[in-house]
Order: C-alpha cells, then sequence, then structure tokens
C-alpha cells in the first residue's frame, strides 16, 4: 500500500490553509480549541456559513446538493486542514446523519426544504433515538406514533439527545405498529423542535456541559407529509444511518491533533528543570499513542483508498472501538503532562471563562484540557457502545 499526495493534492492542502488562516476569526478558533461541549451557538452557525460560502459546507454531499465532489482523500486532507486550524467539526446529526438518510430515502420535497438551510447554517437537527430502556438495545424503543387524519400524534420520551436545545428540528425514532416484530413498527419521522406538547430539558454532563438533553414529547402533533419513506422502515432507514456515523467515528482528526497538543504540552512542562517530554515513562506512553494513532491513521485511509472492501461493518467497528479509546488516551495524557494546572478547566460549564486574563495567560491549548479528557469518557458510548462493536466484530470473526 501505497499513498502519495499529488502536487494537485499539496496546492489544494495550502488553498485550505490559507481559506483557514484569512477567514476563521482567531477568538473563535481559541474557543473552538477549548472544546466547550456544546460550543456557542452563535459560532456553530457562523462557521458553517464560512464554509458554505466558500463552497465547502458538505464535502460528503452530492454535488446537485451542494457536496464538492471531492475525491476521498481531498476529503482527507479537508478535515485534517480543519483540525489543525482550530477549526469546528460539529451538527453531526444534520450534515453527517439525517441528510444522507434524506438524500437516500426522502421525497424530492423533503430534500428541497431540509438540505438547503442544513448546508448553510440556518437550520439545526438533533437525534431522537435513545431511550431510557432502549438504547445498545434500540429496537425496543417506545415512544409512539399514531396516524390521526393527516397528523401524527407522537408520545413518549428520549434521553440523551445532543443539542436538542440549540436545534431546530428533529428525526425521531417512533413505533408505528405495536403489532409489528419490533423492528418493522418503527418510522422515522422529523419533528420541529418548538411543536406545542414537546419539552426539552438538560442533562448536565460530566464536565458541566449543557448540550445532552431529555426530550418528552406529549401529544405532539406532526404533519403527516414529515414521515421519510415509508411507515415501518424506520429501523432500514436508521441502520443506513448509524453506518455512516460510525464511518467518521474513527475519531481520527481529533486524536491527531490532540496527541500534537500533548506533546507541546509536555514540551512546556517541566520536572526538575527537564521538559516531561524529554523524561522516559512519559516519552515511551506518548510514543505508544502515536504509533496507535498513526496504525488508525492508515486504517482510515485503506478504507478511504477502497482499498479495505470486505466485511465493512466489522472494519468499521473495529475503528470505532479504536478511535474511541484512543481519544480517551490522548486526553488523558494532556491531563497527566498537565499536572497540577489540570485542576482547572477553564471553559465549559460554569467554570472559569475562557477569555479570563488567567486563561489569556496560558497557551491555547492548555484551557479545557481536564473537561475534554472528562467528557471523553463518552466516546466509547455514543454511536455504540464497545461491547456493542466487540458484539459485530465477534459475529464476523466466529461465524457467529
Ligand atoms: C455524550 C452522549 C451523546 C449521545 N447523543 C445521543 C443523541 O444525540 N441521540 C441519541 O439518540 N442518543 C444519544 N446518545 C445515547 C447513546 O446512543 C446510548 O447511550 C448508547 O447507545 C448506549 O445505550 P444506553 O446508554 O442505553 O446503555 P445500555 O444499552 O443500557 O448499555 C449499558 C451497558 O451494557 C452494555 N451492553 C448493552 N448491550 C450489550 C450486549 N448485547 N452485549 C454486551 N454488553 C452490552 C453496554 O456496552 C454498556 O456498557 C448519546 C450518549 C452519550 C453518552
Amino acid at each position: 500500500m501505497r499513498f502519495e499526495f499529488s502536487a494537485e493534492d499539496e496546492a489544494f492542502r495550502l488553498e485550505v490553509q490559507a481559506f483557514f488562516a484569512a477567514h476563521l476569526p482567531r477568538e473563535m478558533a481559541r474557543r473552538f480549541a477549548i472544546g466547550a461541549h456544546p460550543p456557542e451557538r452563535a459560532d456553530v452557525r457562523a462557521f458553517q456559513a464560512l464554509l458554505h460560502a466558500r463552497g465547502w459546507g458538505a464535502p460528503h454531499w452530492p454535488v446537485e446538493w451542494g457536496g464538492t465532489g471531492w475525491s476521498p482523500l481531498r476529503k482527507h486532507i479537508f478535515m485534517e486542514e480543519l483540525y489543525n486550524a482550530d477549526g469546528l467539526d460539529y451538527g453531526w446529526q444534520g450534515l453527517h446523519m439525517v441528510a444522507p438518510v434524506l438524500i437516500a430515502f426522502g421525497s424530492e420535497a423533503q430534500k428541497k426544504r431540509f438540505l438547503p438551510p442544513m448546508l448553510s447554517g440556518d437550520e439545526f437537527w438533533a437525534q431522537g433515538f435513545s431511550e431510557p430502556n432502549a438504547g445498545s438495545d434500540l429496537a425496543n424503543l417506545k415512544t409512539q406514533a399514531v396516524l390521526e387524519g393527516d397528523e401524527w400524534v407522537v408520545n413518549g420520551q428520549k434521553i440523551w439527545t445532543s443539542d436538542a436545545m440549540m436545534s431546530e428540528w428533529g428525526f425521531f425514532l417512533v413505533r408505528t405498529d405495536s403489532t409489528a416484530k419490533p423492528q418493522r413498527g418503527i418510522s422515522f419521522l422529523l419533528i420541529r423542535m418548538d411543536t406545542p406538547g414537546l419539552t426539552v430539558r438538560p442533562i448536565v454532563s460530566i464536565e458541566g456541559g449543557t448540550g445532552l438533553n431529555e426530550v418528552f414529547l406529549e401529544n405532539v402533533r406532526v404533519p403527516a407529509e414529515n414521515l421519510v419513506g415509508e411507515a415501518g422502515m424506520g429501523w432500514t432507514y436508521a441502520k443506513y444511518l448509524l453506518e455512516k456515523e460510525r464511518t467518521t467515528s474513527a475519531f481520527l482528526y481529533f486524536n491527531k491533533r490532540e496527541l500534537e497538543k500533548a506533546r507541546e504540552i509536555a514540551q512546556a512542562q517541566k520536572i526538575g528543570g527537564v521538559p516531561l517530554i524529554d523524561t522516559p515513562a512519559f516519552a515511551h506512553k506518548l510514543a505508544r499513542a502515536e504509533v496507535d494513532v498513526m496504525a488508525l491513521e492508515f486504517s482510515v485511509l485503506r478504507i478511504l483508498s477502497g482499498e479495505a472492501t470486505q466485511n465493512l461493518n466489522a472494519v468499521v467497528s473495529a475503528l470505532k472501538l479504536r478511535g474511541s479509546a484512543l481519544q480517551q488516551r490522548v486526553t488523558d495524557l494532556q491531563v497527566e503532562a498537565l499536572g497540577l494546572h489540570a485542576l482547572r478547566s477553564w471553559g465549559h460549564g460554569e467554570g472559569e471563562a475562557s477569555d479570563s486574563p488567567e486563561a489569556l495567560r496560558w497557551p491555547a491549548f492548555v484551557p479545557g484540557r481536564t473537561a475534554a479528557a472528562l467528557i471523553a469518557r463518552a466516546s466509547t458510548i455514543y454511536g455504540g457502545s464497545q461491547e456493542v462493536q466487540k458484539n459485530i466484530i465477534a459475529k464476523l470473526a466466529f461465524g457467529l
């Protein structure tokens, strides 16, 4: 396997670097680097509008809907540079999850209505799948939708709904037939988040973030035309969506950038006058993480280049398994390198403001690291837990 970037690819990389250097405001990049969860709503919108104005709002979409038509390698270069510039990779529920479903299974009217405002950053989306008793066992979901005339009437509860408080729309899995087999009775419904009867309550996460929510639905009336595809086919669409989600769940670009920051912190921090990076124990841990991130990168590149084609479901599970565990290792390394400074966690929740004089005294890579390490605990849960990924791999390995 050989990966070589052509002269055109290298020129493209410079073009992307120049774009971010010229257009991404430094203060905004600093706020993104702190990694507050959720980021400020105005920033999320402004950043998406910035990419959209350049025609880069959704590189992975088909060109007819505003995608770029880039090769997988170009998309890879773009994402690397977006992360290197401390840009924001956010709004996944819209751009990466519901959009591919709408493009594949939605009506023309739905595509025309929903894709353009998603691309421009005017409308954001939340994913209403999980329920208190339906996470890994999603087919057990109980939220019910009953057709009354030309409206669905929805009752039930969702949980862990990321960004529900800042989204205009949500895509929900609802049970429309309780007599069918569990998977057959599920439908995929688009619901405005300000519909009467829908209540969003925040869940404060471990690092003080307020991006997670409970969503309660009480006699929420939804126009029949907001059903995607056919009633009872929601499970098929959700599987399609989750496969899309996992492909991007290697967290490669995050891991590469944060590893670099761990190195910067370890160069700056000294023990008895010796930079931490020169102490054998820390250098060893850093090198191990670096080798594993490199291996992850080559696995991702093998998929992007079309070399890995067999058993993709299990391959993608392996990426999620490794990528999410690495996210925790790399952010833990940062905390270890920060030592006592890690006790301060700027920029998340109730902590000291990210632009306070004390926070600004530090290099940009310092504030927010502890909070990032804490919220990274969730990466081995969302998008399918470690055990669920291992089950998928084991099924293939042992022919179960
Ligand atoms: C930060 C965060 C953001 C999220 N955002 C969203 C969102 O936007 N929208 C949304 O719908 N959901 C979201 N989720 C929910 C997420 O998808 C679920 O948490 C996840 O699917 C696990 O489900 P659960 O929490 O019900 O745990 P459970 O399924 O109850 O699992 C509990 C434990 O049992 C293990 N387990 C479960 N089944 C098996 C099995 N068959 N074999 C072996 N072990 C098993 C799990 O690995 C886990 O350790 C989010 C979660 C987090 C943490």
